[in-house]
C-alpha cells in the first residue's frame, strides 16, 4: 500500500492515560486533519455517541467487517474487537488530510506496516501507573474488574514505547496539548516533502 498524499498521526497509549482530552484540546489549534472513528464491538460509555466517539456494533457484525476486508487494521483490546475501516482513510489521505488515529499497539504495528512512509506515531501516558489508576477510577466510566484489565493490560503496552517517535506524559493538560499540537505540525511539514521528485521539479520551473 503506498500514498504519497496525506499523513497519519498514531497516538497510541493505556487507556485513561488522556488521549481522548489531549485530543479535543488540539482540534482547536489545528485544521484540515480527519479524526479516525473506529468500530468496537465494547458497549458505549455514558455520553458516548454513535458515529462520534465509535462505531458500536456486534461481534457479528465485526466479524463479518473482517471477512469483508472492511479494515485497514483490527485488534482485539481488553476482550473485545477495535478496528480502523479502510475506506474513509482511503478517501481522507486522497485529500491530503492529516489523519488521526487513536489506536492501541498491535493496530500501530499493522499500520507501519502497511503504511510506514507516512506515519508519524506517539505513545502518550501518565506520569505514573498510579496516577493511571487515579485517572481511570476519577473518569467513572467503568467498573473495577474492566479497570484492573486496562491497568494489567498498561504495563504490557508501556513495553512497546520504543517502536514509536514521540513519547509524550500528559501530565499538565495545557503543557502536553501545546506537544501533540506541534507533532501534528511537524507531521504535515514532513507530508508536503513526500513527493521529493514534484517538489524539484516545481523548484527548477
Ligand atoms: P483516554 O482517551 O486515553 O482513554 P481520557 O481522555 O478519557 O483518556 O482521560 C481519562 C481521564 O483523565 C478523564 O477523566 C480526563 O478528564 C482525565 N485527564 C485527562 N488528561 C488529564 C490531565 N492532564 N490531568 C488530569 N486529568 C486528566
Ligand atoms: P477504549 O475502550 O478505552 O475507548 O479503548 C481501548 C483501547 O483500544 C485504547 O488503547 C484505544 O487506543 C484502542 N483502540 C481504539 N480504537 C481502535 C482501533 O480501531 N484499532 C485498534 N487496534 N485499537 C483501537
Amino acid at each position: 500500500m503506498e500514498f504519497q498524499k496525506g499523513a497519519i498521526l498514531i497516538l497510541s497509549g493505556p487507556s485513561g492515560c488522556g488521549k481522548s482530552t489531549l485530543l479535543k484540546e488540539v482540534y482547536k489549534h489545528i485544521d484540515d486533519y480527519y479524526f479516525s472513528i473506529s468500530t468496537t464491538t465494547r458497549s458505549p460509555r455514558v455520553g458516548e455517541e454513535h458515529g462520534v466517539d465509535y462505531f458500536f456494533t456486534s461481534k457479528e457484525e465485526f466479524e463479518k467487517g473482517i471477512q469483508e476486508g472492511e479494515f485497514l487494521e483490527y485488534a482485539k483490546v481488553h476482550d473485545n474487537y477495535y478496528g480502523t475501516s479502510l475506506k474513509p482513510i482511503n478517501e481522507a489521505l486522497n485529500k491530503s488530510q492529516l489523519v488521526i488515529f487513536d489506536i492501541d499497539v498491535q493496530g500501530h504495528d499493522i499500520v507501519r506496516d502497511k503504511l510506514n512512509s507516512i506515519v508519524t506515531s506517539v505513545f502518550i501516558t501518565t506520569p505514573s501507573l498510579k496516577i493511571l489508576e487515579d485517572r481511570l477510577k476519577s473518569r467513572n466510566t467503568d467498573d473495577i474488574e474492566v479497570i484492573e484489565k486496562r491497568l494489567k493490560n498498561a504495563k504490557i503496552e508501556i513495553n512497546s514505547v520504543d517502536k514509536y517517535d514521540y513519547f509524550l506524559v500528559n501530565d499538565d493538560l495545557d503543557e502536553a496539548s501545546k506537544k501533540l499540537v506541534s507533532i501534528a505540525n511537524i507531521t504535515r511539514i514532513k507530508a508536503s516533502l513526500f513527493d521529493k521528485e514534484l517538489c524539484v521539479k516545481d523548484w527548477l520551473n
